[in-house]
């Protein structure tokens, strides 16, 4: 599979691919040692065509189960402050940096980021989104190439190639740090503005060089 390296250095959508390709791409993959501990791969949801692609880490117990991404309570939080920024579920796309749960909710292994990061980064350029939302440090890490922590990155845009890059503290997190709550609720509200500040079309969300 052609891949590209750095979707953060590309600055023009390099061809079509389809999301439907990608997932058969995937298949019952087991490429990492993940593969056999998982109960179902997920993939990603969402709309295809979303201006707002959402990045988190990984799977976790409910989504191991169910095959989908941010499903139980870390899925109600996400609804609840995706309306904070005037979206709901079906305006986003939203996909994890490893596709299976790594066992007990382990932080993943660089080899498995390496073996899987591939499907992410054709499901990015096939979405194209305007801006990339990036939940918890190994999105971040993956899409900005920094090994900065959330708490110096979020509360700003960034921008890499053709993509707004929005990190934040993964909303899972912030159930059991009650504190952060409030960072993500400021990191929406400044999604919302940046969205209505930047129009679908408008030359700012072109793919222009920078
Ligand atoms: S985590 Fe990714 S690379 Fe590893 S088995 Fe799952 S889909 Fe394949």
């Amino acid at each position: 599979m052609g891949v590209m390296h750095i979707p953060g250095h590309v600055h023009q959508k390099p061809r079509e691919v389809t999301l439907e390709e990608i997932r058969s791409l995937l298949g019952d993959c087991h490429l990492c040692p993940l593969g056999s501990t998982r109960n179902k791969l997920v993939f990603g949801v969402g709309n295809p065509h979303a201006r707002v692609m959402f990045i988190g880490e990984a799977p976790g117990k409910n989504e191991d189960l169910q095959g989908e991404p941010f499903v139980g309570a870390a899925g109600h939080n996400l609804d609840s402050l995706l309306n904070l920024a005037g979206l709901k579920r079906e305006d986003v796309y939203i996909a994890n940096v490893l596709k299976c749960r790594p066992p007990s909710n382990r932080n993943p292994r660089p080899e498995e980021i390496e073996m899987c990061s591939p499907f992410l980064r054709e499901q990015i350029r096939s979405i194209w989104p305007d801006v990339i939302v990036c939940l918890g440090n190994f999105a971040a890490h993956f899409v900005l190439h920094t090994d900065k922590g959330i708490m110096s990155l979020r509360g700003q845009m960034h921008q890499t190639g053709h993509f707004a890059v929005l990190p934040m503290f993964h909303p899972a997190a912030a159930l059991y740090h009650h504190e952060w709550q409030q960072y993500l609720e400021d990191d929406f509200r400044l999604l919302g503005v940046w969205l209505s500040e930047h129009p679908a079309d408008s030359p700012a969300t072109k793919s222009e060089p920078l």
